[in-house]
């Protein structure tokens, strides 16, 4: 709650003092006041603030005390705000302004501090920059910044990972995971640069970005395919964050993309996490009209993130991604296993097909099989790939199934 009280000075009343505590902010209402550091001869004043202006509030932000005193010119009227109502909004504030306002002080208590000639300059540092949230936040800023200029450098790629069907030991789509080749960082994962921008509207044009190139290359991997005398592959599987579905042109981009390379709706999966639940109507709005249109929608990650079950009994996903997390437990801890089955069962009563992630070997392959799980995605059958790195696996595949008949 923002208190806010209106307070009368008159001409020559001290305001605040600078070194004492400051327990509030003031916006001047009428009159004219001065801010000064310093007393006697070594007295400077600062500015003189009018109408509409506020001081005080750096001391308010950092808990430190006032670094300059403020004196009345004339009969003035201020409002004072309280520090519970500042501090609580900059805690509250996303980390990039935290750290931005709080450079900003440091900055101005500074040109305070040198008007005066004093030496505090090492306190101050260690106080922002040093600070582990400082570097974090810094690093952030800057990866953020050069994630811009990386979609006009073209420094991303597409990789290619196959989806098998465990079934039938067939190729059954591929699932498209973006790579960034950064000038400066050399290749950075994207669990490091896809949290950015998703942070961000930067999230809209990089998406937009995958869309194409994912399903242009679905098109030349279908026609390997069919190349290879291969049944097509089901699906291109695309990773959509919410944030992308707030972009009011999602639909008619995803709409004109699919078509201009030839594909049909129901070749494009679009996988979205649970998290996207959470975020109220617009979203599972969103989800709904994809399938309408029909768009298969996979959700990843799944057992994770909370109350998986009650989502899947309130909305309708086509394909269920088991988290590699279980994957890999699968044989060391007999609760995942038991976990793991029951998840396959219900989603194969459910008529959901199940895609088991991060499968690493035969061993988990056939545990899964065993399950009746459908689909498995892992480093046993390959890591993401470049595209013509997929179409020599989709060749070599074909050669040992023939080699295996
Ligand atoms: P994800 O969608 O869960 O993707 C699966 C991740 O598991 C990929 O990591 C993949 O390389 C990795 N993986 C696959 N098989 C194995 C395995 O057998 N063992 C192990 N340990 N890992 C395996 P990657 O490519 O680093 O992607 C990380 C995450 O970044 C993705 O997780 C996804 O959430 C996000 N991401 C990637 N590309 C995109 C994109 O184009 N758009 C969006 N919105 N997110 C993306
Ligand atoms: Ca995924
Ligand atoms: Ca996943």
């Amino acid at each position: 709650m923002v208190v806010r009280q209106k307070k009368r000075f008159q001409q020559g009343d001290m305001i605040c003092a600078e070194g004492s505590h400051g327990d509030c902010a003031y916006i001047v209402e009428s009159g004219r006041v001065e801010i000064y550091v310093g007393t006697g001869p070594e007295r400077v004043t600062l500015s003189i603030l009018g109408v509409g202006e506020i001081f005080g509030e750096m001391a308010v932000i950092d808990g430190s005390p006032r670094s300059a005193s403020a004196v009345a010119l004339e009969p003035c009227e201020l409002m004072s705000v309280s520090s519970e109502a500042i501090s609580e909004r900059i805690k509250n504030a996303d980390p990039i302004v935290r750290l931005l306002v709080a450079m900003l002080l440091k900055r101005m208590r500074h040109t305070n501090e040198n008007t005066k000639k004093a030496r505090h300059d090492e306190e101050e540092e260690t106080t922002v920059s040093s600070s582990g949230l400082a570097q974090e936040v810094i690093d952030k800023i800057r990866i953020e910044a050069e994630l811009k200029l990386a979609l006009a450098a073209n420094e991303f790629a597409l990789h290619f990972q196959p989806v098998m069907d465990l079934q039938r030991m067939q190729i059954a789509g591929f699932e498209a995971l973006i790579r960034w080749r950064s000038s400066t960082r050399g290749l950075v994962q994207p669990d490091i640069f896809m949290g950015i921008a998703e942070e961000t509207s930067l999230i809209v044009p990089i998406g937009r970005w995958v869309l194409e190139n994912a399903c242009a290359a679905h098109t030349l991997i279908i026609q390997e395919m069919k190349a290879q005398g291969l049944n097509e592959p089901l699906f291109m599987s695309i990773n959509i964050s919410s944030r992308q579905f707030q972009d009011p042109q999602f639909f008619d981009h995803l709409a004109e993309v699919v078509q201009k390379n030839g594909l049909r709706n129901d070749q494009i999966k679009l996988e979205v996490t649970e998290r996207i639940f959470m975020e109220g109507p617009a979203a599972v709005y969103a989800i709904e009209r994809c399938r309408s249109l029909g768009f298969p929608i996979a959700l990843d990650d799944f057992g994770t993130g909370y109350s998986s079950l009650s989502y899947l009994a309130k909305f309708q996903v086509d394909t269920l991604k088991v988290d590699k997390a279980f994957v890999q437990l699968l044989l060391d801890d007999p609760r995942t296993y038991t976990i793991t089955a029951a998840i396959v069962g219900m989603a194969n009563q459910l008529g959901i097909p199940i895609i088991a992630e991060g499968v690493e070997t035969v061993e988990e392959c056939a545990a899964l099989q065993a399950m009746h799980c459908r689909y498995g995605q892992g480093f046993l059958f390959s890591p993401a790939m470049p595209l013509p790195d997929a179409l020599k696996f989709i060749h070599v595949w074909k050669k040992s199934l023939g080699a295996a008949s």
